[in-house]
C-alpha cells in the first residue's frame, strides 16, 4: 500500500482551508460566520450547503453530506483517502514522497484509478504527438493554425492528436504496463471483429474533456478527412469514470471566470468554447454536442445564477434547443439569450471580433428568454391565431417554471406587455401549469420513496425501468435494540463534548490526602466517570468516536502541547515587550506608567491564555474529522456540525452563556444524564422481568427483583440529586 508519513498527513491537514477547498467546486457565499452555496451532493436550488472555517468542515443541512477537506474530496471525487491526500498536498504545494508504482501495485489500484491513469497517459501522448512528431505537427497542427487556434490555447486546453497508425497508442500503453482491457474501458480502443485491438482516435485532433477538478474522463476527436461515410466527431464512450451528462466542456478552464463575472456562457462546440477563450471571454463551456442536461445545469449552478446561451441564428436548431432554456428556469437560474449575426456561430464571430467588440456585442445583445421565445416562435406563424395561442402557451408554461415568486412576477407583466395579454389571465394560466407539475413532482417523489423502500436508488437511470407505486415493499431496516436507542441521545451529548471541547480544562481535581490537586481535562474526566461505573457506550459509531479521542489525547497530545506551549512563550514575551515599549513611548503621564504596564501585562495574559484555549478545544475535532477510519470520521464530523440547542428555560431566564464557558456544568450534567438513562434502563429491564415471573408465579424471583427495583431507584434519586445540586439553577 502506498503510505503517507504521518508528519506530512499532518502538514497537508493543517494546510488544507475547507473554504479554499469547497470554493474550487461550489460557489459560496458569505453567510454570517459561515458560508453557504448549493449542495453538490444533491440536487437543490436553494442553498443548504454551509461551510465553516472555524471548525474546518462542511455539510448538507439537507442530505447530510459532508465533513472535512478531507471527506468532501473523497465523497465529490470518489477518491480514496490516499488519493483525497494528494489531491490537497498538490493544492497547497506540499510535496509527497511516493514510489514508483510497481506492476503488482498497478494491478491492485482500484479500476477508478486505473482508469484515469490510462486517460491520463493517453492526454500526454495526444498532447506530445501534436507538439513533436512530424505526422501531429503537419496535420494537426496545421489544422489549429488554420482554425486561428494559438499555442496557449493548445496547451491550456491541451488539444492533441492522435496518429494514423492502428495501434500506436496502445502499443506505447502496454509497453507502459497498462492493461489493455483499461484502454478498451475508457474507449481509447476497441476491439475488432478479428479480436485485435485498434486505437479509435486514428487520424483526429483530441480534444480532452476534464471534471471540473481537472481529471481527464474523455476525449473528442473530429477527423481532418473530408471523408462521407467518417463521422465527423467520435467521442469516448460512458465509462466508470465519464458520465456524458454530468460534465460540461470548458468548465475546469472557465470556473474562476464564471465565479468573477457570476455568469455563465453556454455554447455549443468545443472550438467555440476555445475561440471564446483565445477572445478573452472566459466564462464558457459548451454541452458538446449532447442536448442541455439536468445534471450538467446543476453543475453550472454550483457556480453561478445567471446564464446566457449563445445561439447561431439556424431557426431549426433553436427550435430544438428551447427546451434547454425550460430546464434553466426550473432549476432557477436567470437565463438571458444572445442570438449571432447572421451566419457566425461563436467560434467564427469570436475569431473575427477584437475581444472588447465580442464583450460589447455580448452586453448589447443579451435578451431575456421571453422576448426571444416570442419572437422566435412567432417568425413565420403569421396571424394565425392559433398559432399565436400555442406560442403563448409555450411561453407562459416556461414562465411557470421559475421558481421564484418575485422573478415570476416580474416576467408574467413582461409577457402581459409584449404580447398584449391581460395579466390575470396570464398569471391564472400559470398557477395551472404549476399546480399540474406540483401534481407530477408529488408522484415522482412517492414513486422514488417507494423506491428506496424496495431498496432500489431513488433516481431512476435513464435506461432504467420505472417501478410502479405498487411493487412489493421491502421492510425497512431492522429497528435498533430499543434499549440502545433510549440511550443514543445521551450518549450523542457526551461524546459531542468530548470531540468539541475534550483537552479543554474542566475542573481541579484532588490527587492525594494533602488536598493537593490538578488540573482535569473534559476527556479525562469523562473517561474516569465511566470507568467508574465500568459504562461501555452502547452505541458502535459514538464508541469508536470515543476510544479514537482517547488515543489522539494520549498520543501527539503532550508533545504537539509542548510545543505550542514554547510557541506561546515566545509570543508572550514578544506581546510583552512591544506594550511596554508602547506605553512608555506614548505615555502622556508618566505617574501611572505603573498602572498602565499592569493592566497592558493582564490584556496580554488574557489573550495568550484564550489562544491556548483555542488550540485545546479544536485539537480533538482537527484530528478526528480527518482520519482515515471512516467511522471516526463521519460520525465526528456530524458531532462538531451538529448545532446543539440550550434549552429554553435557560435562554429565558438565565443570562446566554457559550457552551465553552458553561462546561463545568454541563460536563457533568452529561454524564449522570447518560447514568440516570442506564439505571432507567434497568429498571424497566426489571419491571419486564417481575413482569414475566408473575405470569408463571415464581413468587421467589419477583421478591428478588422487586429488591433490585428498589436498589436502582434509590440509585435513580441519588443521581437526580446530584445532578440537582450541581446544576446551577437558573434565577427567577
Ligand atoms: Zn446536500
Amino acid at each position: 500500500m502506498r503510505r503517507i508519513d504521518q508528519a506530512t498527513v499532518q502538514k497537508i491537514l493543517d494546510a488544507a482551508d475547507i473554504v479554499e477547498v469547497v470554493s474550487d467546486f461550489v460557489h459560496l457565499k458569505r453567510r454570517g460566520t459561515s458560508y453557504l452555496g448549493l449542495c453538490p451532493f444533491h440536487n437543490e436550488r436553494t442553498p443548504s450547503f454551509s461551510v465553516s472555517k472555524t471548525k474546518g468542515i462542511c455539510k448538507c443541512f439537507s442530505c447530510g453530506k459532508g465533513g472535512s477537506a478531507v471527506n468532501f474530496i473523497m465523497e465529490l471525487e470518489q477518491m480514496s483517502y490516499y488519493d483525497a491526500l494528494k489531491y490537497l498536498a498538490k493544492k497547497y504545494h506540499i510535496e509527497i514522497e511516493e514510489h514508483e508504482m510497481s506492476a503488482e501495485e498497478r494491478e491492485a489500484a482500484n479500476k477508478r484509478e486505473s482508469l484515469l491513469a490510462v486517460n491520463d497517459f493517453a492526454l500526454n501522448f495526444f498532447e506530445r504527438t501534436l507538439q513533436e512528431s512530424n505526422e501531429g505537427r503537419t496535420i494537426g497542427l496545421g489544422y489549429f493554425r488554420e482554425r486561428g487556434i494559438n499555442e496557449a490555447m493548445q496547451k491550456r486546453f491541451h488539444l492533441g492528436f492522435s496518429p494514423e497508425g492502428r495501434t500506436t497508442l496502445r502499443d506505447e500503453a502496454v509497453s507502459k504496463g497498462f492493461k489493455e482491457d483499461f484502454l478498451i474501458e475508457t474507449g481509447l480502443c476497441y476491439r475488432t471483429d478479428r479480436g485485435t485491438v485498434h486505437d479509435r482516435f486514428r487520424g483526429r485532433v483530441i480534444f480532452p474533456v476534464f471534471t471540473v477538478s481537472g481529471k481527464v474522463v474523455a476525449f473528442g476527436g473530429r477527423t481532418l478527412r473530408k471523408d462521407k461515410d467518417m463521422a465527423k466527431y467520435v467521442n469516448s464512450p460512458e465509462s466508470v469514470i465519464y458520465r456524458k451528462s454530468y460534465e460540461l466542456y470548458g468548465l475546469y478552464q472557465a470556473k474562476q471566470a464564471i465565479v468573477r463575472k457570476d455568469k455563465c456562457i453556454l455554447v455549443e462546440g468545443y472550438m467555440d468554447v476555445i475561440s471564446m477563450h483565445q477572445s478573452g471571454v472566459e466564462n464558457v463551456v459548451a454541452s458538446s454536442g449532447t442536448s442541455l442536461t439536468e445534471g450538467q445545469i446543476r453543475l453550472i449552478h454550483r457556480f453561478t445564477e445567471n446564464v446566457t446561451v449563445i445561439y447561431d441564428s439556424d431557426p431549426a436548431g433553436i427550435k430544438a434547443s428551447l427546451r434547454g432554456i425550460d430546464m434553466l428556469l426550473a432549476e432557477g437560474l436567470n437565463v438571458k439569450v444572445l442570438l449571432l449575426p447572421d451566419g457566425d456561430d461563436p467560434d467564427s464571430f469570436a475569431q473575427n471580433h477584437s475581444s472588447s467588440e465580442v464583450e460589447e456585442y455580448l452586453a448589447a445583445n443579451e435578451t431575456d428568454f421571453i422576448a426571444f421565445k416570442t419572437r422566435i416562435l412567432l417568425e413565420g406563424s403569421g396571424n394565425d391565431p392559433i398559432e399565436r395561442s400555442r406560442v403563448i402557451q409555450s411561453v407562459v408554461r416556461s414562465i411557470s417554471m421559475i421558481p421564484d415568486d418575485i422573478t415570476r412576477t416580474v416576467y408574467i407583466g413582461e409577457c402581459g406587455r409584449s404580447l398584449g395579454i391581460d395579466e390575470n389571465v396570464l398569471r391564472l394560466q400559470v398557477a395551472k401549469y404549476t399546480a399540474e407539475r406540483r401534481e407530477k413532482e408529488a408522484r415522482d417523489a412517492e414513486r422514488a420513496r417507494n423506491r428506496v423502500a424496495a431498496g432500489l436508488p431513488a433516481e431512476p437511470d435513464q435506461e432504467d425501468i420505472v417501478i410502479q407505486s405498487s411493487a412489493p415493499v421491502r421492510q425497512a431496516e431492522p429497528a435498533a435494540k430499543p434499549m440502545n436507542k433510549f440511550l443514543i441521545p445521551y450518549e450523542r451529548d457526551l461524546v459531542r463534548y468530548v470531540v468539541k471541547y475534550g483537552m479543554m480544562y474542566l475542573c481541579d481535581c484532588q490527587i492525594d490526602e494533602a488536598g493537593n490537586t490538578r488540573p482535569m481535562s473534559v476527556i479525562e474526566y469523562v473517561d474516569c466517570e465511566l470507568n467508574n461505573d465500568n459504562i461501555v457506550l452502547s452505541d458502535d459509531g459514538f464508541r469508536t468516536v470515543f476510544e479514537a479521542s482517547l488515543r489522539v489525547a494520549s498520543d501527539a497530545w503532550m508533545d504537539d502541547w509542548t510545543r505550542f506551549s514554547a510557541e506561546l512563550e515566545v509570543k508572550r514575551a514578544e506581546m510583552l515587550r512591544e506594550g511596554t515599549e508602547r506605553i512608555r513611548t506614548s505615555a502622556a503621564d508618566l505617574s501611572n506608567l505603573d498602572a498602565l504596564e499592569q493592566k497592558m501585562s493582564e490584556d496580554v495574559a488574557e489573550e495568550i491564555a484564550a489562544m491556548a484555549d483555542d488550540f485545546c478545544q479544536r485539537y480533538i475535532s482537527k484530528h478526528l474529522v480527518s482520519a482515515i477510519d471512516d467511522v471516526v470520521r463521519t460520525v465526528s464530523t456530524d458531532l462538531v456540525a451538529h448545532k446543539h440547542q440550550l434549552s429554553k428555560i435557560h435562554t429565558k431566564y438565565a443570562k446566554i452563556a457559550t457552551e465553552r464557558e458553561r462546561l463545568a456544568e454541563l460536563v457533568p450534567h452529561a454524564v449522570y444524564n447518560l447514568k440516570e438513562a442506564l439505571v432507567e434502563c434497568d429498571i424497566r429491564n426489571v419491571i419486564e422481568n417481575i413482569r414475566e415471573a408473575c405470569k408463571v408465579n415464581d413468587i421467589k424471583r419477583v421478591e428478588q427483583l422487586m429488591l433490585k427495583q428498589a436498589e436502582l431507584n434509590e440509585i435513580k434519586k441519588e443521581l437526580a440529586r446530584y445532578l440537582g445540586e450541581r446544576v446551577l439553577s437558573p434565577k427567577r
